[in-house]
């Protein structure tokens, strides 16, 4: 059984290292180290030209290179230089819209314009910092999605104050693994396990016929290689935010890349991890980290206004809740973790 269990890349690597003679392990796998500051691997479990794991990549390196913030060159770079893009790509205006109606349902817990905050903090980057207070109340003075448009039919996307700066780190990997499963299923693709940095994408089912069977991690720091629960699913994006991911300490506290974009400081709803469940994988990334700042009981309200949206959320006591449609999908491992009927 264990050969089936996928959480994340070291997994994938040790299981194809182990696997290699099994009948329905992976018939290739690649990783690649450097696009949306994640490890991204995609596994395929069918006969399939070598081309196809290239073409799957390329757009990868496609999504990096127009959305990532820290590539110069990105059209989100160039929005955040000049205030302003012209001819922006339609994915990108796409990406944007989406991120806007998801900032609404959530009442701004979720924001891609987070952009300067994000800079401020710099977590995951070379000069993490608490920032002094002055600085996050000058950066929430030009954090607010309302203050930025985005229109399909001139192409264009503009900040309506000046000195905002757009940061589509929360979903542009969820994104880039859509468009890849996307080119892998045109491709006639049928099994396949893409695992972009923690956003798994389950494309169809185990080649057995069963479904995949996927690792949720531990959510605690120092634990992260091990899974506290296992979800089985077919054809789903299985995407993760938690506090574990990326973080730095200071003065003994410890502070997370995922900011409450009302208070300016790192999200503290007691949540440990938010799971969201869907076909999307831009939507799934989203969603996560909107409920990641909303806590359990607002964001499974905002889950359950989505049709097809499921989720998990594990807090700070170890509860579990797991919205009805994954109740059968999902099987506790580590007991100190309970699930407890959802509210
Ligand atoms: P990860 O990228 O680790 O999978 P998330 O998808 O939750 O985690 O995205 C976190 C990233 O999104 C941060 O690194 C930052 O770039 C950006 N971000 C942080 N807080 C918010 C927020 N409230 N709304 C939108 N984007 C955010
Ligand atoms: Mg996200």
């Amino acid at each position: 059984m264990k050969k089936k269990i996928v959480a994340g890349v070291l997994m994938l690597v040790l299981l194809s290292a182990c696997n290699r003679a099994a009948p329905s392990g992976p018939v290739a796998i690649q990783t690649e180290l450097n696009y949306l500051g994640t490890v991204i691997s995609i596994s395929l479990y069918d006969e399939a030209p070598a081309s196809v794991l290239e073409d799957a990549f390329d757009a990868v390196a496609d999504v990096h290179a127009r959305m990532s913030v820290h590539e110069a060159s990105s059209e989100i770079a160039s929005l955040n230089r000049d205030g302003f893009l012209g001819n922006a790509s339609p994915d990108t205006l796409a990406l944007i819209e989406m991120g806007r109606s998801v900032s609404e349902a959530s009442g701004g817990a979720f924001d891609i314009t987070v952009g300067v905050l994000t800079g401020l903090w710099d977590i995951g980057g070379e000069h993490p910092n608490v920032p002094e207070p002055a600085k996050i109340v000058r950066a929430l003075g030009v954090t607010g999605y309302k203050h930025l448009d985005a229109d399909a039919a001139s192409a264009t996307v503009r900040f309506a104050e000046q000195g905002m700066a757009a940061d589509l780190g929360a979903i542009a990997k969820g994104y880039a693994c859509d468009e890849a499963a996307r080119i892998l299923r045109e491709a006639g693709v049928q099994h396949a396990m893409l695992d972009f940095g923690g956003n798994i994408y389950a494309l169809g089912e185990y080649p057995d016929g069963s479904p995949w069977r996927i690792g949720l991690r531990t959510p605690l720091i120092g634990e992260e290689a091990a899974y506290m629960g296992i979800l089985s699913v077919r054809d789903k994006a299985v995407v993760t935010s938690g506090a574990y991911e990326r973080f730095f300490e200071q003065d003994g506290k410890t502070y997370h890349h995922i900011l409450d974009p009302h208070s300016g400081y790192p999200a503290d709803s007691g949540l440990l991890s938010v799971t969201v469940v869907c076909e999307n994988s831009a939507m799934a990334d989203a969603l996560s980290t909107a409920c990641f700042v909303l806590g359990t009981q607002e964001g499974l309200k905002l889950i359950r206004s989505w049709d097809g949206v499921e989720g998990i959320f594990i807090t700070e006591e170890k509860e579990v809740f797991i919205t009805d449609g994954l109740h059968t999908a999902f099987s506790l491992k580590d007991q100190r973790f309970k699930v407890v009927s959802t509210p």
